[in-house]
């Protein structure tokens, strides 16, 4: 089948790769280069901390995150780079004054949650986990089934992956017009309309091209302030701002995700490949995705200096803020439209969760194909998928079938929020 994938962030690239593998012709399109930099994957810190997140995220996000720690591995494997992958639990820490919120946070994963292990540690247990942190904190909760993955590897090992495919990889190119409707006198395929940005010869031309099936995977650019009315914007997708950093710290020794109760974001220091440390992440509602404020720099950088004060000489190696693509509940969604998918709202678990979001996209695909390519022919028993408790699909009625009438020009490239 030929199918296109816009977006070649976190989703656009494990979707392409997964089908391909299946033997389906893949056209991978992204308005940024390959190196991802302005997508919210690039800014991630990689974490795949189910019960870290569990006071602020529904349970379905927990499970998948469980049952994405299985998949992880299975699906690196495929991989011929090494990317890092660690799940040798984290840590949640609380200073004195918010010790209230720490309490709390135990008993409710304690209630909720008894299925998934977690050990209450006092300082000795802490000392032989992580020695450096027991020297400030005499009780810590640690969550041994939690994992992290060092998100810009990984997106770079999906690259070299891609590249090694027939795979076509449209880069620096804008997608902005999505036609859903099958054609009317063939009844099958969606189209598409995109420019390319920065190759001299070819800026400003549109191109238009037709696909048994289009995967929308933009992310923050379905975003309606982003993408333009004739290209399938989400409506109620919303962008929350997060900012981090990327730290050099030769003299700390910290070797798990370590999370810290705050009153204002959930803050972690999660250790990454030879002294290098992610701190993170603030959680603001705005779509604005300009450098990273003072307060937000001092907030994160006093509560790593709190935890470990060997943070005081570490090096700033770089300041990342970026938005998370979300809907109102927080929850993903996939989405069918007529010979269309958007696969979206991935918010701060886009990492955590994408293992199942593929399955599920397969498994989609799977019954897509058996259904002549049609999802008006799919089934009712075809739309019950493995993760569908977790993460339903929801089959959008489309309007009937209509005659192409001339192509709607594009307009101006929208300048991008967060995106
Ligand atoms: C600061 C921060 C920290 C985070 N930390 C974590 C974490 O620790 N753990 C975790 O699980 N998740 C984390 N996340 C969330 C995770 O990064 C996202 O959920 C995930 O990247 C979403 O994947 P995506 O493929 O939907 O979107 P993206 O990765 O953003 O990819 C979207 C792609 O679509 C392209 N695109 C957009 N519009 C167009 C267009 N019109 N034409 C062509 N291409 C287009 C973009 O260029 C981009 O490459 C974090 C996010 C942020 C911002």
């Amino acid at each position: 089948m030929n199918i296109a994938i816009v977006g070649a962030g976190l989703l656009g690239r494990l979707i392409a790769l997964s089908l391909h593998r299946q033997g389906d012709q893949i056209t991978l399109l992204d308005k940024d280069d390959k190196s991802a930099r302005k997508s919210a994957a690039y800014a991630a810190a990689g974490l795949l901390t189910p019960l870290g997140e569990a006071m602020t995220c529904e349970p379905n996000i927990v499970e998948m995150g469980f049952k994405s720690l299985q998949l992880w591995p299975k699906l690196l494997a495929n991989l011929r780079e090494y990317t890092f992958f660690q799940q040798t639990g984290a840590i949640m820490l609380s200073h004195e004054q918010d010790k209230g919120d720490y309490l709390r946070f135990t008993r409710y994963i304690n209630n909720h949650y008894p299925q998934h292990q977690t050990k209450t540690l006092n300082r000795q247990q802490l000392e032989q986990l992580e020695p450096e942190i027991a020297r400030s904190f005499h009780q810590a909760l640690y969550l041994p089934q939690e994992g992290q993955i060092d998100n810009r590897r990984l997106l770079l090992a999906l690259r070299h992956q891609i590249e090694n495919t027939d795979i076509n990889w449209l880069s620096e190119c804008y997608v902005g017009g999505i036609d859903s409707l099958p054609d009317s006198h063939t009844s099958v395929g969606g189209q598409l309309r995109y420019q390319f940005i920065n190759r001299q010869n070819q800026t400003g031309k549109i191109h238009q091209q037709n696909f048994d099936l289009i995967i929308d995977c933009r992310g923050n650019g379905a975003n309606p302030k982003n993408a333009q009315q004739d290209a399938a914007p989400l409506k109620d997708l919303r962008a929350v701002r997060g900012e981090l950093f990327q730290l050099f710290a030769p003299d700390v020794q910290i070797t798990r995700p370590v999370r810290l109760m705050h009153p204002r974001y959930q803050l972690y220091i999660a250790p990454k490949s030879k002294g290098n440390y992610v701190v993170g992440a603030t959680e603001i509602e705005s779509d604005d995705n300009s450098s990273m404020t003072v307060r937000s720099a001092m907030e994160l950088l006093s509560a790593a200096y709190s935890v470990h004060p060997g943070f005081a000489e570490a090096n700033i190696v770089e300041h990342v803020s970026q938005c998370r693509p979300a809907f109102s509940d927080n929850q993903p969604r996939i989405m069918v439209k007529q010979q269309m998918i958007q696969v979206n709202g991935l918010y701060r678990h886009g990492f955590l969760i994408s293992p199942v979001v593929v399955e599920q996209i397969n498994q989609l695909i799977a019954n897509f194909k058996k259904s002549s390519g049609s999802f008006a022919n799919i089934s009712n028993d075809q739309k019950e998928f493995s993760y569908s408790s977790w993460l339903p699909i929801t089959f959008v009625k489309g309007d009937a079938p209509v005659k192409h009438k001339k192509v709607p020009e594009l307009h101006s490239i929208k300048e991008e929020h967060c995106s």
